[in-house]
Order: structure tokens, then sequence, then C-alpha cells
């Protein structure tokens, strides 16, 4: 099968074609034809590579993936060849005391497909069954693939870890990335007013699109906090979802309301910043940490996306052998919504 691999970590020329054999299927797995795989910038963190992490190489990248059923081990009695299927990313044991609980993303063995093992850059995968959902005929490839991480990441962390209820206010700081796309869209679904800060003017119009009450383009004015402070008569929001962190931590901690939620998924502009304690307990602030979902967590958010309540957003479709010209685009940031690949 063709895969996109790299040899050795580096800068996007790392990224090449390879043949390799088709990846052997366990008793419980399932081998898939992979019809689309979309990006997330966890690829181009694995790409680059960080101190203490070895993979085997080559590695291939990719969380993402939606296609055909090709094969089933003995084990499997669910789906069969020829069958519409979607992944979910997160790899858990099964066997542990957090996955008998249902925190699947809390395993002791938590992995995520394409991070320590072999991703979805490839003609063909092999996951277990359990990771596997039957994809109606009226989603197709490409949205599933866009949907599967973002959507669990961002309700998992807004329902589940962050206890969102209809009536409460979110800000979710900044638009065009997956989780924040999916976090507009679920926060609205649940019944919240929900505040955005875009960084430019076309990404604000795509946002309010997407159902966002009150967009603030910070290109135009750098100071929302403030701005989000008196468009909430000066009461503050109750929820903030901030996944830039250094760049944006301070601004989003004093947007919060007295006994607000901080939620946090990640930290593209990096990780490391400075509190001021006194926020915290003077105001009563819950700062929530949470990475990927449970099972149940992607059943749930994959069937409002089948049921067209939640939208998939997919900005651009390459070919699998364009994956390098695909992570650059993602690398420069221009983009609204997913980057997806078809082999
Ligand atoms: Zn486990």
């Amino acid at each position: 099968m063709k895969a996109i691999v790299f040899y050795q970590h580096g800068p996007l020329d790392v990224l090449q074609l390879a043949d390799l054999p088709t990846p052997p299927v366990g008793p419980s797995d399932v081998l898939i034809d992979v019809k689309a795989a979309a990006l997330n910038r966890l690829d181009l963190w694995v790409r680059e590579g960080w101190p203490g992490l070895k993979l085997k190489l080559p590695h291939i990248s990719g969380s993402d993936a939606a296609g055909v059923v090709a094969a089933v081990g003995e084990a499997v009695t669910e789906f069969k060849p020829g069958q519409r299927v979607t992944v979910n990313p997160t790899l858990s044991c099964g066997e542990c005391e957090y996955c008998f609980r249902g925190e699947d993303q809390m395993c002791l063995k938590h992995s995520l497909l394409g991070e320590f093992t072999s991703g979805t850059y490839a003609e063909q995968i092999v996951v277990p069954a359990r990771n596997v959902v039957a994809l109606p005929d009226d989603t197709s490839f490409e949205e599933a693939a866009a949907a599967n991480l973002i959507m669990v990441t961002a309700w998992h962390s807004l329902i589940r870890r962050g206890q969102l209820r209809a009536g409460e206010t979110v800000l979710v700081v900044g638009a065009g990335g997956g989780v924040n796309i999916a976090s507009i869209q679920i926060a609205k679904l649940a019944g919240a007013r929900v505040l955005v800060v875009a960084s430019n003017a076309p990404k604000a119009e795509k946002a309010r699109a997407l159902g966002a009450d009150v967009v603030l383009d910070r290109s135009k004015d750098t100071d929302w906090s403030r701005a989000v402070f008196s468009l909430t008569n000066r009461r503050g929001v109750d929820v903030v979802v901030d996944n830039v962190g250094a760049a944006t931590w301070l601004s989003s901690i004093r947007a919060l309301a007295r006994g607000g939620r901080m939620l946090v998924v990640g930290n593209t502009s990096g990780p490391k910043f400075e509190m001021d304690s006194r926020f915290m307990f003077a105001k009563h602030i819950s700062i929530v940490g949470s990475t990927m979902g449970s099972h149940q967590d992607y059943r749930a958010v994959m069937n409002l996306v089948f049921q067209r309540k939640i939208k998939s957003v997919v900005d651009r479709v390459l070919p699998l052998s364009e994956a390098r010209e695909a992570q650059r685009i993602l690398q420069e940031g221009d983009v609204f919504g997913k980057v997806v690949l078809k082999p």
C-alpha cells in the first residue's frame, strides 16, 4: 500500500511517499481502505519531534480517517467487508481501571492514532473494532474524517468536563481551528450564548455563519477581554475555550465571570505562561484540562454530525501524494476548517 512516511524528524521535506506492506490484522481488528484522512496540528508536531519522543521509523502520521472495511479479524462480528465506516482516533486498552469506568481517554495505555502508532496518511489502516463506527450513506468520507478528532475533543471538554448548561455564556478564543469550529457549534446546540474572538474579518464572518452570537475581530480590537466584559454587562463569561495558550491566557482569565471554568485542550501558541493565583481564588475559577474523549463521547457527538446538527467544515481536499503541501497549508495557518487528504 502507498503511504506518506518520514524516516527522520524534521521540516516538511522529510515527508515522502513510500510503498509499505499491508499491516497485519489481529483477531479483534478491522482493516480499512482509507477514503479520506484529515490533518491535525499534532501531525506537524509529531513530524518535527520533541525531546523524548521515540517512534518506530518510518512513521505514518494522521489521526483522522474514514473509509471502507476491507477485512475483519476472526473475532469481529459487527462489521463486514464493503461497509462504510469512520474511526475514533482514541486508542485504549479496554482493561484498565479507567477503561472500566468508561473513561477511555484516561486509559493507562492511552494512545492516539498517528501519534505513537501508525496513522492514517495511508491507503490502508488497521484499528481495533471498538474504534470503528458505521458511517451513514449521506455523510461523506471527507466530512467524517474532518470531524472525528475535533468533535470528540470539543464534546468531552465542553459537555463532560466543562458541564456546560443551557443559558450560560461561552467565549471561544479563535475561529478557524478545528476544535474551535466544533466548540462554537456544540455550545450553540447546548443552548449557550457564544462569543468568539476571530483573527480577521473573513474568519469572523465564517464564525457567524456557524452560529456564533457575537464575534470580536482582534485585528480591529486587540483588547478583546475588555470588550467581552462590556458585552456581558460587566459580568464576564461562564466558560472560556482557550487552546491558544501563552498568547491569550491572561486575557482569557480576565474574561471569566466569578465561578467560571477555563477549558484547555491544547496550546497552539506555546505551553508555558505565568498565572496570578489571586485571579483563581478571588474569582473562584476552575481550570479544566482534558484531551480526546471516551468511546461514548465519540458516538454521541458523531451522531449529531450524522444528523447534521453539527457541521463538519472542510477547507480543502488534496490527493494523498500532496501531504507535504497539505501540511504546509496547515502550518501557515490560513485555513478555516480541515485540510483533507484522499488516497
Ligand atoms: Zn485502559
